[in-house]
C-alpha cells in the first residue's frame, strides 16, 4: 500500500520501544488507523517529528497496514490544533477522554466515518472555547450530542419515539422502561417480557431536548454504550458525577 494524507486526530498512544510509539488515530477518510510512529518518543534526542500528544489534531502522512498485518507506519504528523484549554479543565478532560473511550469502542479499523472524524473535531474545538467558561450542563450537553452521533454512525443508536416492541407512542406509556438489548424504549407490559430493562428517566422517555435534561440523557446513553461495548468506559463514572446524573451505575 502507498502513503496517504489525510487529518486524524491522536486516540490514544503507547509505548512501542525506546524510540517509537503506537499511535492510534481516528482519521477522517481512513477511519481508525494503528500506526508505528517511529523516533517520536519525548525522550529522543535527534527526533525527525516532534512529540505527538493525546487529543491533538493534525494533517498525517501514512501507510495503512495490511490486512495480514499489525500496524501501519506514520510517516509524518502536522499538528494544527492541541486544544489547549481542555486540559485545564478537569469536566473538560472527562468529556473528551470519554468521548475518545466511546469512539475507540465502538468503531472498527479502517472503517471510514467522516461524519464521527467531524463531531468529534467540533466537539474538541467547543470544548477548547476561551473565555467565557462553559457550565457543567454546556459540557454535559456537548458530550451527549456527540455520543448521539457516535451511536448513529455506528448503528446503535436507540429508538425513542415509541416502546420498541410494540409500537406504542410514548406519550401513551407511562413508567417507560428502556432496554438496551431492544434498542429503546419500552412500555411496562413488554418491558416484563424483556429479561434487561431499566427506568427510563421521566425526562427522557417523554422526548425532552437534550438541552432541558443532559443529565438524563447521558445516564441513558451511558447504559445503553456500557451493553453495547459489554463494560462500562473508564471515564463513566466521573463523567456521570461531574453530570449530576440521578444514577451513577
Ligand atoms: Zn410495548
Amino acid at each position: 500500500m502507498s502513503f496517504v494524507i489525510d487529518v486524524g486526530i491522536v486516540l490514544r498512544l503507547s509505548d512501542y520501544s525506546e524510540t517509537s510509539q503506537i499511535v492510534t488515530l481516528l482519521t477522517r477518510g481512513h477511519g481508525v488507523a494503528r500506526l508505528l510512529a517511529k523516533g517520536t518518543r519525548r525522550t529522543t534526542k535527534d527526533r525527525f517529528m516532534p512529540g505527538l500528544d493525546l487529543l491533538e489534531l493534525g494533517e498525517t502522512r501514512f501507510k495503512l497496514a495490511r490486512p495480514d498485518a499489525g500496524l501501519g507506519t506514520l510517516a509524518e504528523w502536522k499538528q494544527q490544533s492541541a486544544y489547549p484549554r481542555i486540559r485545564s479543565d478537569l469536566a473538560r478532560v472527562y468529556a473528551a477522554t470519554y468521548a475518545t473511550e466511546a469512539t475507540l469502542a465502538t468503531t472498527t479499523e479502517h472503517d471510514p466515518h467522516p461524519a464521527l472524524f467531524d463531531a468529534l473535531a467540533a466537539l474538541l474545538q467547543t470544548l477548547d472555547i476561551a473565555g467565557e467558561p462553559l457550565t457543567p450542563d454546556g459540557v454535559t450537553i456537548e458530550l451527549v450530542r456527540f455520543v448521539s452521533e457516535l451511536l448513529r454512525e455506528v448503528g446503535f443508536m436507540p429508538t425513542m419515539r415509541a416502546c420498541v416492541v410494540c409500537g406504542k407512542p410514548r406519550t401513551a406509556i407511562a413508567n417507560a422502561r428502556f432496554s438496551s438489548s431492544r434498542g429503546g424504549l419500552l412500555c411496562v407490559a413488554c418491558a416484563a417480557e424483556t429479561p434487561e430493562s431499566r427506568p427510563a428517566p421521566e425526562a427522557v422517555a417523554r422526548g425532552g431536548r437534550v438541552g432541558e435534561a443532559p443529565a438524563a440523557w447521558l445516564e441513558i446513553l451511558d447504559y445503553h454504550l456500557t451493553r453495547v461495548i459489554g463494560r462500562p468506559l473508564r471515564a463513566s463514572r466521573q463523567m456521570l458525577r461531574f453530570a449530576g446524573a440521578a444514577d451513577k451505575m
